[in-house]
């Protein structure tokens, strides 16, 4: 309690902030009590206070490792300016620089030390690591360890033997804002970190609403949101550039003012059309998923994706542009079920291998189960991204969504019986041909249609079904397998389910009106 306190201090004295943010004073409590620490964020979430406080607590040094050798000397000269002795080695000093850095490193006069993970080659170094007391080591963007991460780098396979290598062990935290389950387990084992000791918080934007939209014109329902929310600046990501095209000429011929972004245009063009929208010269951007990235325009009021993404990760990157500025803004998902076959699509014709493949296909049909929760929006995804004590928004479609629920239970077991008759081996399509009675020539040769489940729910229509296991699986009843043709498993939920212990509701069904017909311009 002490220590914190006296983190708190540091806080305000070094800093000027009165407070610690969600997460910061738990990374930096655990990391003081000498626990190696995974620490999730998102971006500008304020994980490098996490380390230079406790850089600052610790009798010895910091050693941070970074791969962003442009924002080096960047934190040196803020941590320099706010009077804490810090410094950088990577290949953009010179050698007598470099000499002179190490000396004055040996002779303990900074506190933290910025390195590229390139240094870890260099047996002297770890030498002199040995000489000097390492309190801490500090791994920033620690997904770069992750064959599974976006970003990996052989060079941070280094730091694991590095860490066998200085003694006494200093304390280790790993720091991300990439959270997904598989980078983050990899960071624990490479590193040697217990799972207990991950702290993954602050991913929610309370400012944020999101929304699906199933079932519309989507031009029209694009062009009627436009009309409504004229003058307010947006982007609407699609998914092919030539998708990107057809929207811009549909908008421009609206007298909109849209610019548009993909990689097909060229360097010029593109870095005019992302300068206009950030001067607000124009107030749409229309674009493919190239678009965004190191962009902080602030009063973005809504993102519409008019195709489902590739996985929640590249959603929630996307979306997360609405609202920088923290003004209540809108994250409109139109979704159609044929979109779904384009980013298969891409995944196909990628040139991954197989294991990487099936990775990619479990991510997307995460992101297809976000599109058919009826649970809190904000909430699917923040689970998704492990954060655990999330609770629902109350702005999203579906925390707003006023439809009455109503219990669905005896369907659902009817279809995880089906689903368990058929001994978990097959996937959607063929399990809702089961159920609506289908004279499918593989139903007879595998003898289904004398299961007392066949044609139980012959009376709907198989997009009906598709459309219900579609929930039950967003709703965690059913388990799609791994791979590009998944398996449906019934979970424990859905056991729970078929025992009577658990009902299961669902929101009445209505009829989704459109929004205008036959317009001419689109
Ligand atoms: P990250 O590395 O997670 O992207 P940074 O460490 O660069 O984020 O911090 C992002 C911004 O938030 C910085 O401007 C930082 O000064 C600020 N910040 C960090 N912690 C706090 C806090 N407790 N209160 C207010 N601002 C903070």
């Amino acid at each position: 309690m002490l220590l914190l306190s006296k983190a708190k201090d540091i806080l305000q004295s070094y800093y000027g902030y009165t407070e610690f943010r969600k997460g910061q004073e738990a990374i930096i409590n655990q990391v003081l009590n000498g626990k190696d620490t995974v620490a999730i964020m998102p971006t500008g979430g304020g994980k490098s206070i996490c380390y230079q406080i406790p850089a600052l607590l610790f009798s010895g040094i910091t050693i941070v490792i970074s791969p962003l050798i442009s924002l080096m000397k960047d934190q040196v000269d803020a941590l320099t300016n706010a009077g804490i002795p810090a410094t950088f080695i990577n290949s953009s000093i010179n050698v007598s620089e470099m000499d002179e850095r190490l000396r004055r490193m040996e002779a303990g006069e900074f506190k933290l030390i910025y390195i590229a993970p390139e240094r870890l080659e260099a047996t002297f170094f770890i030498e002199l690591l040995n000489r000097v007391n390492v309190s801490l080591l500090a791994i920033d963007e620690a997904h770069c360890i992750s064959q599974w991460g976006h970003d990996f780098r052989p060079s941070y396979l280094l730091i694991k033997k590095l860490i066998q290598q200085i003694h006494p062990k200093p304390v280790i935290l790993a720091l991300t804002a990439t959270a997904t389950p598989s980078v983050k387990d990899d960071i624990c084992e490479l590193l040697n970190i217990p799972f207990s000791n991950v702290i993954l918080t602050g991913f929610g934007r309370e400012n944020l609403a999101f929304q699906v939209i199933k079932g519309q014109d989507r031009d029209l329902f694009i062009k009627d949101y436009i009309q409504k929310n004229e003058d307010q600046s947006g982007i609407i990501y699609a998914a092919t550039r030539k998708e990107v095209e057809r929207l811009y000429q549909q908008l421009n011929s609206l007298g909109v003012r849209v610019g548009k972004y993909h990689a097909g245009m060229s360097e010029n063009e593109r870095a005019r059309n992302q300068e206009e929208f950030l001067y607000d010269d124009i107030t749409i951007m229309v674009a493919t998923s190239a678009f965004g990235m190191g962009i902080n325009k602030s009063n973005v009021r809504y993102v519409i994706h008019y195709h489902i993404p590739k996985n929640m990760e590249s959603y929630y990157q996307e979306a997360g542009r609405a609202g920088r500025d923290g003004l209540e803004s809108e994250c409109i998902l139109l979704f159609s079920p044929q979109d779904i076959h384009i980013q298969k699509f891409f995944i196909d014709q990628s040139d991954m291998n197989i294991e990487r493949k099936e990775y990619e296909y479990s991510k997307l049909r995460k992101m297809i189960s976000y599109c058919h929760t009826e649970t809190c929006f904000q909430q699917y995804i923040l689970q998704y991204f492990g954060e655990e004590d999330s609770y629902a928004c109350g702005k999203c479609g579906n925390c707003t969504d006023n439809r009455k629920q109503v219990e669905v239970t005896v369907e659902a077991q009817m279809v995880l019986s089906c689903i368990k008759r058929m001994n978990e081996r097959f996937g959607k399509t063929f399990i809702t041909k089961v159920l609506t009675g289908s004279n499918d020539k593989k139903i007879n040769s595998l003898g289904f249609h004398q299961l007392s489940t066949y044609g139980i729910l012959k009376e709907k229509t198989q997009k009906e079904v598709n459309e219900f296991i579609d929930f039950l699986t967003a709703e965690g009843y059913l388990r799609p397998t791994d791979g590009a043709y998944p398996v449906l498993v019934v979970t424990n939920k859905g056991i729970s389910v078929l025992m009577g212990g658990e009902k299961v509701f669902k929101k009445e069904r209505v009829e989704v009106k459109r929004l205008a017909q036959d317009n001419p311009l689109f």
